[in-house]
């Protein structure tokens, strides 16, 4: 079974055992639960695409490891080709969710974990590409959704791993045995924790000798004893308590994050990546931050173009679409939003092939890619909100709209153009809302922010990778200055 269906995805999960807390009790059974159904939604959207011969060249590949036709998600970039389209498969699932749709994660982190294992095989004798490739087999063969993990808690920011107050702040290994390691710590912001068959855990940032105990990858099904999860919140999460449809905004589809609690979590070494080679902790890092900044270019910018088109739906429905300014503003939000398509297309068709084989972005474009990212979602949404009005913010609910009373007022009084009905003018505008304030502005705001690195993380990789001594090289030479 290299292609999961949808349900056969649901029905996996639901084998499983989480132990996940939200809003402080102990969920029974997180794919029934209002609030985190519509992200494992989001989810089974990857497989139900896949099934589809319409978008199967975009949401499947040949795995190169068995010709089996798998889930590009699942799959190992082996051309320029396929990181474009990659980025256009992601485009099209936020598109089809206006959401974050989690599975990417996995798929950056396969391809980083790649490249690194091989690299470092390589350089130091060990034999972790191999394992790695034994677990991507599996991954590959059942069509799994794999939480690639990076983001650890961090505590005191001006501090290493090894000097913290409390040594559980990084990720580590507490304990080595002739069968495997014992690892302790937490990941945090945990994309699709929850719908994820297993756990890629990858070390945060580059390390020193003295860290080495916290250069640690691995691999865990995520239902394994000794890991628990703790929901996040989102703004606006409990309006999905009130089972209604139009509050929400999107009442399919959704994201999610979470905290990851490895509590003493035995690890057997074929599942082990990385243990103590803390010279390879900071390449794993680039790549894997690389390949999500490349993902920004895709997925946000099918959220973008949900969120442009509602924009245009509101005007459309309260009779101000003909306005020279209300065009102006939608044609600068698309502008907007295809510059980040074409920095995602950018750095995917300049790659190149690494070692392994796997093909990485161009790693400049993608850190220029994101960058942008944590800048113009910001900016289409403040347009989106501006062509919205403020009644996306002041509107009666769903229960007052169906009110046998009120409910004739609220129809009256919201009412746009004649033939619109008023349900549909509160429902773009609630859609506005969940991406631009609710719980999809997790994905489309904050996320665009800090997601795959804050803004000085790109900033950063910008000045290493800006090669600014050729560029006065490329000065001198014009301006005829002879050192
Ligand atoms: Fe995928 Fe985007 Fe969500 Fe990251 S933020 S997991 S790239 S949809
Ligand atoms: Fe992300």
């Amino acid at each position: 079974m290299a292609l999961m269906t949808p349900e056969q995805y649901e029905e996996s999960l639901r084998k499983m055992n989480l132990k996940v807390y939200l809003l402080g009790e102990l969920v029974k059974s997180p794919v029934d639960h209002p609030i985190i159904r519509p992200s494992m939604n989001s989810v089974k959207m990857t497989y139900a695409l896949a099934q589809t011969p319409e978008h199967e060249d975009l949401m499947t590949a040949k795995s190169h490891l068995t010709g089996e036709k798998i889930n590009r998600f699942c799959h190992l970039h082996q051309s320029t080709d396929d990181l474009m389209k990659k980025v256009k498969m992601q485009r099209l699932l936020g598109q089809k969710t206006a959401s974050c749709f989690q599975r990417c994660v996995g798929m950056d982190a396969i391809n980083a974990v790649d490249s690194v294992t091989f690299e470092m095989d390589q350089k130091l004798g060990t034999q972790y590409h191999e394992r790695f490739i034994h677990f991507l087999k599996m991954m590959q063969a059942q069509d799994l959704t794999v939480d690639g993990a990076m983001t650890d808690p961090k505590g005191d920011r001006s501090l290493p791993p090894s000097k913290q107050t409390d040594p559980d702040l990084y990720m580590r290994v507490v304990e080595k045995r002739k069968d495997g390691i014992v690892v302790r710590g937490a990941k945090a912001h945990q994309t699709g924790a929850v719908n994820s068959h297993w756990v890629l855990v990858m070390p945060t940032i580059a390390m020193t000798k003295d860290d080495a105990d916290y250069a640690l990858s691995f691999v865990a099904p995520a239902d394994a004893e000794g890991i628990s999860y703790i929901y996040g919140r989102q703004s606006c999460d409990t309006r999905k308590l009130e089972g209604g449809e139009i509050d929400v905004g999107n009442h399919r589809f959704g994201g999610h994050e979470a905290l990851i609690i490895f509590d003493d979590l035995f690890v057997p070494w074929k599942n082990v990546f990385m243990c103590g080679e803390y010279e390879f902790s900071g390449l794993l890092v680039e790549r894997f931050a690389g390949y999500h900044r490349q993902s920004y270019g895709g997925c946000k910018v099918g959220v973008g173009d949900v969120l442009i088109g509602a924009a245009a739906l509101a005007a459309d429905y309260n009779g101000a679409s003909k306005a020279s300014h209300i065009k102006d503003k939608l044609i600068e939000m698309i502008h907007l939003n295809e510059t980040l398509f074409s920095c995602g297309i950018a750095c995917s068709a300049q790659g190149h092939k690494t070692a392994s084989g796997t093909y990485l972005i161009d790693l400049l474009l993608a850190n220029v890619c994101k960058q942008n990212i944590t800048r113009f979602p910001y900016e289409i949404a403040r347009i989106a909100e501006d062509i919205a009005g403020g009644l996306m913010v002041t509107m009666a609910s769903e229960k007052d709209l169906r009110h046998p009373e009120i409910g004739k007022l609220v129809e009256k009084y919201f009412k746009g153009i004649a033939s619109v009905p008023t349900e549909n003018r509160c429902r773009v505008l609630r859609l506005v809302e969940n991406i631009t304030l609710g719980t999809a502005a997790v994905g489309y705001r904050t996320e665009s922010m800090h997601g795959a690195g804050s803004p000085q993380a790109q900033r950063i990789m910008i000045s290493r990778q800006g090669n600014l001594e050729q560029k006065k090289k490329l000065a001198k030479e014009i301006a005829g200055i002879k050192d």
